[in-house]
């Protein structure tokens, strides 16, 4: 693999927005391209793998809040967390690993 080009993308951890730059690399082999994202990004959202974790954990896993103060203790909107969690079974304790 080599490094082929890269994008510039924003990434939101603690409320604060912060631009990165992701390198694409492409497959000697094959020559497909691939995006290297930061193991604390997750393709397709803004925030950062961390501020999810934390509101599916507290949501879900623990089952003991609902989506509107979990999404307040991280500082995101709780339209926006609701989507994280939207279609994961809510207060199923037992089903996911804490
Ligand atoms: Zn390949």
């Amino acid at each position: 693999m080599w490094r082929w080009s890269g994008y510039r993308r924003f990434v939101r951890a603690d409320g604060v927005s912060r631009a990165i730059f992701v390198p694409r690399v492409r497959c000697s082999g094959c020559r497909i391209t691939d995006a290297l994202l930061p193991a604390f990004v997750l393709s397709g959202r803004v925030d950062v793998a961390e501020t999810i974790g934390a509101v599916i954990e507290a949501v879900v896993v623990v089952g003991a809040r609902g989506v509107r103060p979990a999404a307040g203790e991280v500082d995101v909107a709780h339209t926006t967390a609701r989507g994280w969690v939207g279609h994961l079974p809510v207060g199923r304790t037992g089903d996911y690993e804490a």
